[in-house]
């Protein structure tokens, strides 16, 4: 991609009401535009970064039997009332509207009813079973506060995961898989040791539900772990009682903040039996389905990423998710420099490297200083002076160090 083609634009301007610093790079790197509070709309640079995010969740979750769907905003009152939750007494995130004749509707703030709602018009025998749903979707939730940038929106994207099993065996051996993919999606993203499985509230379902919480200063939650056993209970659910269930002891456990990037859930057969969701079994006997639920927070994780890795230059992009693996910058209008840029751009391209080429009529200081700002993992410079060193100059982004390469050595390097 060609910066001088790209219409978003780097900028010193923030929206006054701005205070979270992922969103403060995102936007003034022109990952985001800022529409309202809470509410942020994903631009070209933005956007690939979301789905190279999501493209991770995807193959791991497609790797444990999740098939990928894509469920309605819109949601009717009565799939809601089912389990008492349309009321906003009940839940207090809820934006409602009414369609002009007058019926209530609801924009999904979740999709665990629905789905349910759904699943029964498929599932009615026990050789239905086990069946694993997922999909990425855009949840619209009225929070009260909204205050971290993109890790809390009223507008976010999640992937949310719905398994459907036979009995308490089945769930637990896919409650294990989904935990052990979990953990594969946050070592994919970079974040995996310092992403710790939780202890937190059951709610009305179970003793504990278990949440993903990566270490992080922005993040809204306490949790205290325990590094040597890498597990850490919320704050939430913290007394004497859970410790010792837990093996824990108070002295060895760590204070951090911590964003919660996931979630999973048993719901065992409670809301099943408020919906009628039922199968037959083997014997020809009527049971309810045994549920699950499993969240991660895609757009939450892309603030957390940006929070946990950027320096003060600006955004530093795990090499997993960065929307381009180069940023190639020519210094000069010299037709030898040009000429050379093109030509590494285009064997780039050739061999499957993303380039973000920089090719903008602006001084050399504001290509290297939204170079950083950007966040690309590997910056390469084709200069006057690199071409009489030898070659072009190479530095990663996470270092000061430069070196010359030829553009054999660069394809070498990237290529694979
Ligand atoms: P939180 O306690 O942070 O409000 P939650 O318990 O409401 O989260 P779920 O409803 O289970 O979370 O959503 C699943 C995942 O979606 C969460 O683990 C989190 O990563 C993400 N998430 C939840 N609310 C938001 C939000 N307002 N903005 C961005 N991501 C969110
Ligand atoms: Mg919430």
């Amino acid at each position: 991609m060609h910066l001088s083609k790209l219409f978003t634009k780097t900028s010193k301007n923030l929206p006054a009401d701005e205070t979270a610093l992922n969103a403060q790079l995102l936007i003034k790197a022109g990952y985001v535009h800022k529409e309202m509070a809470g509410v942020y709309s994903f631009l070209p640079l933005g956007l690939k970064v979301l789905e190279n995010i999501k493209q991770i969740v995807r193959e791991e979750m497609d790797a444990i039997g999740g098939q990928e769907l894509i469920m309605s905003s819109l949601q009717p009152k009565e799939t809601w009332q089912k389990t008492n939750r349309w009321d906003d007494k009940t839940v207090d995130i809820w934006f409602k509207s009414k369609l002009k004749n007058g019926t209530e509707v609801g924009f999904g703030w979740s999709h665990e009813e629905p789905i349910v709602e759904m699943m029964k018009n498929h599932v009615s025998s026990y050789k239905d079973l086990p069946s694993y749903v997922y999909q990425f979707q855009t949840k619209l939730r009225n929070e009260l506060r909204s205050k971290s940038g993109i890790m809390r929106g009223r507008e976010f994207v999640m992937k949310d995961m719905y398994s459907a099993s036979l009995d308490q065996k089945d769930h637990d051996k896919f409650y294990q898989d989904c935990i052990e993919a979990y953990h594969r999606v946050f070592d994919r993203l970079g974040i995996g040791g310092e992403t710790f499985l939780t202890f937190a509230s059951g709610g009305a379902f179970t003793e504990f539900s278990h949440e993903f919480q990566t270490i992080c200063d922005a993040g809204e939650d306490t949790i205290y772990l325990s590094r040597s056993k890498k597990i850490a209970v919320n704050k939430e659910v913290l007394n004497d009682d859970v410790l010792k269930k837990l093996g824990l002891k108070r002295d060895e456990l760590e204070e951090v903040k911590s964003a919660e990037v996931g979630n999973i859930f048993d719901f065992n057969v409670i809301k099943s039996k408020e919906m009628g969701f039922k199968y037959t079994d083997e014997a020809g006997k009527i049971q309810f389905v045994h549920l699950g639920s499993y969240g991660i927070g895609i757009s939450r994780l892309m603030g957390v990423l940006v929070e946990k890795f950027a320096d003060d230059k600006g955004i530093v992009w795990p090499e997993a998710v960065a929307p381009a693996k180069v940023y190639l910058i020519s210094v000069g209008e010299d037709n030898k420099i040009t000429d050379q840029a093109n030509q590494i751009y285009k064997e780039l391209k050739d061999s499957g490297v993303e380039v973000l080429f920089d090719d903008r009529s602006v001084g050399p200081g504001q290509k290297f200083a939204d170079a950083e700002l950007i966040g690309i993992p590997l910056r390469v410079v084709v200069s006057e002076k690199s071409l009489e060193a030898g070659g072009l100059e190479y530095k990663k982004r996470t270092s000061n160090d430069t070196e010359i390469v030829s553009v054999k050595e660069l394809l070498d390097r990237v290529a694979n």
